[in-house]
């Protein structure tokens, strides 16, 4: 592994923020000034691929890293697109259920929780006054 490899692996091992590549790049400049930002997307590929890190792309706009590549799920904030490690068990096998539900080859899921984080939450948080719906 190149010492740039090892570096950006470092960065994103000390962050729970789920950085973007932009981001990432800012990160390890302050480590190794000369850096390219094409040389930050080439090695975030690769370690994505080798499946040290995780490439978070459903949802949001951006694509982010995580240094966490266990598997765990992620709320993402629907006004500032925050994104949050969101440790739960699903407590069932989502994937077997699938099998008999339909005909496809199952290779697994993408399942992302969105919500309000807590600097974007009005004073009153009731989820029914943030939607269109009178409160019953
Ligand atoms: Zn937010
Ligand atoms: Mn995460």
């Amino acid at each position: 592994m190149t010492q740039q490899r090892m570096v950006i692996l470092e960065e994103l091992r000390n962050v729970d923020s789920h950085p973007s590549a932009d981001e990432v790049y800012a990160m390890v400049r302050k480590r190794l000034p000369r850096v390219s930002l094409g040389t930050i997307y080439r090695n975030l590929e690769i370690l994505s691929k080798s499946g040290e890190i995780r490439r978070i792309d459903s949802g949001g706009n951006l694509k982010r890293f995580d240094g966490n590549a266990d598997d765990h799920y992620h709320i993402r904030c629907l006004r500032c697109d925050r994104l949050v490690d969101a440790f739960i068990e699903l407590g069932l096998d989502i994937d077997e259920q699938l099998k008999g539900a339909t005909d496809f080859l199952v290779f697994g899921h993408r399942l992302e929780f969105v919500g309000l984080c807590p600097r974007c939450q009005p004073a009153t948080a009731e989820p029914s006054s943030l939607t269109n719906e009178e409160p019953s």
